[in-house]
């Protein structure tokens, strides 16, 4: 590259012409150095996006940028998307316009590695909508309440971690539904796996769910006596795991307020918004409860508990359930007490389950205030947008059963991208009469296959040992792995086929070859993590609570049902089918995040660190598959209007059929057969060259 390469654009600066706006005209577009060479030069000039086609790349600048302003918005209204610089405005513009003329519900799916982006993307397409549609006036204040729950749901789902500040510790999907004249009308929210085990636990330098943070820093003196809480984060257990806690890029105190009016904005009356903080506070109590020995070596609780109070339970159920277990055998109650360990493990448990819960019970709560008002508008006419923010892949120096099931979540995305990508390219073909060529792609469905197969699949194997009576334990999960999947091309364990030990993998390890390369999983913890248990019996202390939201969390039929549960890898397995339908129903648009270092800082480019993300996100996979037919299309009357004056003997008097003065200018051009098509409505070109060559000879 080096050449500075555009097409057609008139409203663009030269600064806007950095390297190629689009990396289909790359002309070594299966070399990767020539890729990210061209993000770097773009990056250096604060070009943070770019295209593939009509994925948008972007790089996360970290420092605010003047290219988000209303008078930016209403540049990108209604052009087209390759006459004006790349941008989540005009990603944002096309789908709500081909929504509109196509009549067709679109989604826009946000990916990328954690702190890249992702979050920030999806607001800023947000407030586009909020901004540029028309207000539908039976609905005002939706746009409002739609903005309103991101400040909730990252309170009480981001954290602190080591690679971003407001982390997104939970996946998330929000439709929004408009009316026949383009005004939003209604929203729903999906959410995905939240990493509760962050309430109980935080590794160094990471934070608890911001919303503790925000309570003790900015909830007035009344409140915080009413909580029976103290200032100073250091006097609970569940916030000084990570040691960390304060954040220097954001006020925890501001935060709060931003919170509390965004919950009304929502509509939580205050009566809810007070017993959401007895949640919160409750569960802070509840991580300072210690167990101790009593007269006969009993376990029992040593602290004062104010935990009961504020979850609205009683103290000595309470007790009793955090020290004993009630198991059902054969038809009888079997009451064991707890040894001190099994205590405080289930004092966690309880703790992870009433945070959980109350986060889908939050989510629930926004989604009745943003939900379409029946009668507001016929619904026959009702189209929408999904927008999707989810874990992007996920390599650690240790992966448990988190990663894994994040990942999981994208090989299933890349499936859908695959068949996506090449459905659209084929309706396209289709559409223009053009002769399908068939594309070369890694197909990445052996590898769902592994996961989720019924019955062979890790998932269903993972369930079984769960549910097999007898000693089960993580050791015995991979054992029954290598048994039944030793020797699948995307799965190694240490074992190798001749007996031999594989040096490089520990024993407790699986690895899966996937699409985006491999990854080690640390089988520890995975039996637990899944089953997710929580004792019968705090579930029917919870389910007595005064406390309308723990009441409504814990219900009484889910004690009374003897039937066990989905176990948490096949309830996230039939969610991510469930997500796949509905984004599989949609014309889909791609924005992928890229992080340039890990420092969290401007300016810096990191080649090391962009080309993992560059191979995890399947970028170069997508190139390619982009590049497999034709480079460049274009509408007839565009490629006209952009080259006839390369062709002064018929232009300006021609007059004719747009496609056959196409015809006659490629004629002139001297176009070979093989390097272009004509559609019935586009002009299809194979090779950048052909195009650049055209473009030289135009500034020539
Ligand atoms: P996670 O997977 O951890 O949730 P994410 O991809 O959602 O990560 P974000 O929270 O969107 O990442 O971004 C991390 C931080 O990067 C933001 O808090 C912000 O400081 C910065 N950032 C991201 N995008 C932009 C942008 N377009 N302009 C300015 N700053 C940005
Ligand atoms: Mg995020």
């Amino acid at each position: 590259i080096g050449r500075v390469r555009l097409v057609m654009e008139s409203a663009l600066t030269a600064r806007d012409r950095v390297g190629v706006q689009d990396f289909v005209l790359l002309e070594n577009y299966n070399s990767e150095a020539a890729f990210i060479e061209n993000l770097r030069r773009r990056f250096g000039e604060g070009l943070i996006y770019t295209y593939i086609g009509s994925v948008l790349v972007s790089v996360n600048p970290y420092k605010e940028l003047e290219i988000y302003s209303k008078q930016q918005m209403e540049r990108y209204r209604g052009v087209s998307f390759y006459e004006i610089s790349p941008h989540i405005y005009a990603l944002s513009d096309t789908a709500y316009r081909a929504m509109r003329t196509e009549r067709k519900d679109q989604c826009i799916m946000i990916s990328g590695e954690s702190g890249a982006g992702k979050t920030e993307a999806s607001k800023k397409i947000l407030l586009y909508y909020a901004v540029t549609c028309p207000i539908n006036a039976h609905m005002a204040t939706l746009g409002d309440r739609l903005l309103q729950s991101n400040p909730v749901l990252e309170a009480f789902g981001n954290a602190k971690t080591f690679r971003n500040d407001n982390s997104s510790r939970f996946g998330k999907y929000m439709g929004v539904q408009f009316d026949f004249r383009g005004a939003p009308v209604g929203g729903h929210i999906l959410n995905y796996l939240l990493e509760k085990s962050r309430v109980v636990h935080q590794n160094h330098g990471e934070r608890n769910f911001h919303i503790f943070y925000q309570l003790l820093d900015g909830g007035d003196d009344n409140l915080l006596t009413t909580l029976a809480l103290q200032r100073n984060p250091q006097n609970y257990s569940y916030l000084v795991k990570g040691n960390c806690p304060r954040l220097s890029s954001v006020s925890d105190k501001n935060n709060w307020k931003v919170v509390m009016k965004a919950l009304s904005v929502i509509g939580f009356a205050e009566e809810e918004v007070q017993k959401l903080l007895s949640i919160i506070a409750g569960v802070l109590h509840l991580g300072n409860t210690q167990f101790g020995e009593g007269e006969e070596g009993e376990t029992c609780i040593t602290t004062e508990t104010h935990a009961t109070n504020l979850l609205g339970v009683d103290v000595s159920a309470l007790g009793e359930a955090l020290t004993h277990k009630k198991l059902t055998a054969k038809g009888e109650e079997m009451i064991t007490p707890l040894n001190f360990e099994q205590a405080m493990s289930a004092r966690d448990a309880l703790a992870k389950a009433v945070y959980g819960r109350t986060f889908t019970w939050l989510v629930e709560k926004i989604n009745q205030s943003v939900a379409l008002q029946v009668g507001t508008t016929p619904y026959d006419c009702m189209l929408l947008i999904g927008l999707l923010d989810i874990y992007g892949f996920e390599v650690l120096q240790h992966n448990s059963f988190e990663q894994f099931c994040i990942n999981y979540c994208n090989e299933k995305l890349q499936q859908l991208f695959i068949e996506l990508t090449l459905r659209s390219e084929q309706e396209e073909y289709e559409a223009e009469g053009i002769a399908w060529e068939t594309v070369q792609y890694f197909d990445n469905k052996i590898i769902c296959d592994l996961i989720e197969e019924k019955h062979k699949g890790i998932i269903s194997t993972l369930d079984e040992e769960c549910l097999r009576p007898g000693e089960t334990c993580d050791a015995s999960f991979l054992e029954k792995l290598e048994d039944t999947l030793g020797g699948h091309p995307h799965f190694v364990t240490h074992k190798l086929a001749n007996g031999k030990t594989r040096k490089a993998m520990g024993r407790e390890e699986f690895r899966l070859l996937h699409y985006a390369g491999e990854v080690n999983y640390n089988v520890n913890g995975f039996l637990d993590k899944n089953n997710d248990l929580l004792n019968r019996n705090l579930k029917e202390v919870m389910c007595q609570s005064h406390n309308q939201i723990v009441s409504y969390c814990f219900r009484r039929e889910e004690v009374m049902d003897q039937k066990r549960p989905e176990m948490a890898a096949t309830q996230f397995k039939n969610n991510l089918m469930k997500l796949m339908e509905i984004l599989g129903s949609k014309e889909p648009s791609y924005v992928r995040c890229l992080k340039p270092n890990d420092a969290k800082q401007p300016g810096r480019f990191d080649e090391v660190l962009i080309r993992h993300q560059v191979k995890y996100l399947g970028l170069m996979e997508n190139l390619r598959v982009r590049r497999a037919g034709f480079a460049y299309r274009r509408r007839f009357e565009a490629f006209l209007q952009r080259y006839k004056p390369l062709c002064p003997e018929t232009w300006p008097n021609w007059h004719g059929r747009l496609a056959d003065g196409v015809s006659t200018l490629v004629n002139h051009l001297g176009y070979k057969a093989e390097e272009y098509k004509l559609g019935r409505s586009k002009i299809f070109i194979r090779f950048p060259k052909t195009l650049f060559t055209t473009e030289d000879a135009l500034q020539a």
